[in-house]
């Protein structure tokens, strides 16, 4: 099938449109119109080759919500005009351990990326949500429920996961202390789902200017790392820090914050960090630990959880051609809290 969509072409020069084919159905695919997709500082460190896996042109986009428009035959839980959504990942093995658990983030073979990946059968690179449409193996995708606004539920699917994989993983519940370092796309959802969980949840930015934000969406307290008479005050004060600083940075001054036996997770920044002591790590049994977006069975559960409690991301709505600058802004740390394309401001090709 035609479709269009939004690419990169090469590091620097902005996105601009991309007329590409989405494959033919096999027997376990869903076909879908993208409804909205969520705009992930991933899409920007993607479409500049930040992580050096990029190729060119790149429709990015791993937060997609859509509507079924057709399945193949051998496709069970899903129907035309069904709302469906889609994350990062669009395949897997199926067959190891990891797969079996319901981890296919973790697959031994790798997962297959919505972008920056290959088709497992034809090898071809995939293209992401930046489009009006896409085609998913049925495990890949995922029921939105009617109770969620489709409009706002699009940054659920890597925003919300990835910071809900960590909560999960690390028994976060009521009374936990959490941390979140960076209130942008990731750390507002990690605020969201860890007040939800009923942890304590400090906000840890960088100057105090997105305090009134952090109380409004349920924070308890924001601490700003450049204060560091605050900073000492909150020494041993965590059990989970979500680390969501897309760039380089010193850990040492989040390390000091942990309590003995806690765990600061790293969900941002790929590649090296500033050198570290191992002086936190030994005398307080402390762990730095990483953790990739979530498996697809978690996933539901968080669209669920978010469904019955009514989580929902804050979103600024932009039209796909507004989407150069979203980019700028997301850079700037400039964004309250996501950007969601509506995919209705894209014109579909007329062969379609
Ligand atoms: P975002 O919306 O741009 O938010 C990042 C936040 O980090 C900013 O709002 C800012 O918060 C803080 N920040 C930005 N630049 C900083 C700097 N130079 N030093 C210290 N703090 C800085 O980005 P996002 O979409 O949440 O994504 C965050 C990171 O997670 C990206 O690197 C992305 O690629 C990665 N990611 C990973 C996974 C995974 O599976 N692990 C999934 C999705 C995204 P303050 O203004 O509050 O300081
Ligand atoms: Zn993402």
């Amino acid at each position: 099938m035609k479709t269009i969509g939004f690419a990169a072409y090469d590091t620097e020069t902005p996105l601009a449109p991309f007329e590409f084919e989405r494959r033919g159905l096999r027997p376990n695919d869903v076909a879908m119109e993208i409804l909205y997709c969520g705009v992930c500082h991933s899409d920007l460190h993607t479409a500049r080759n930040d992580w050096g896996w990029s190729y060119y042109p790149i429709v990015p986009g791993h937060e997609i919500v859509g509507r079924v428009t057709q399945v193949g035959p051998s496709v069970s839980g899903f129907k035309v005009g069904d709302h469906v959504a889609v994350g990062c990942m669009v395949d897997s093995c199926q067959e190891c351990d990891q797969c079996k658990k319901g981890e296919e983030q973790l697959c031994r073979e790798g997962m297959t990326g919505t972008y920056a990946g290959y088709d497992r059968v034809t090898k071809e690179p995939t293209q992401g949500g930046y489009s009006k449409h896409l085609v998913v193996r049925e495990e890949f995708c995922l029921s939105v429920s009617d109770k969620l606004d489709l409009a706002k539920a699009a940054p659920l699917l890597c925003a919300g996961i990835t910071t809900w994989s960590p909560l999960k993983t690390w028994n976060v519940g009521a009374g936990s202390r959490v941390g979140v370092i960076g209130l942008g796309g990731l750390g507002h959802m990690a605020v969201k789902l860890a007040v939800g969980l009923g942890a304590d949840v400090t906000v840890i930015s960088r100057t105090k200017d997105k305090e009134a934000d952090a109380l409004a969406l349920g924070a308890n307290r924001l601490l700003a790392s450049s204060d560091s008479d605050a900073m000492s005050d909150a020494a041993n004060h965590f059990d989970l820090i979500i680390d969501t600083v897309p760039v380089k940075h010193d850990l040492m001054p989040y390390l000091a914050l942990l309590d003995v036996d806690a765990t600061l997770v790293l969900v941002g920044q790929v590649g090296p960090l500033d050198e570290i002591s191992t002086v936190p790590l030994l005398m307080g049994r402390r762990r730095v630990a990483g953790s990739p977006i979530g498996g697809i069975k978690e996933t539901q559960e968080l669209l669920d959880f978010c469904a019955e409690k009514n989580i929902l991301p804050d979103c600024e709505m932009i039209r796909m051609d507004e989407i150069n600058e979203a980019f700028e802004r997301m850079e700037k740390a400039d964004v309250r809290y996501r950007f969601v394309i509506d995919m209705a401001s894209l014109a579909a090709p007329a062969t379609a």
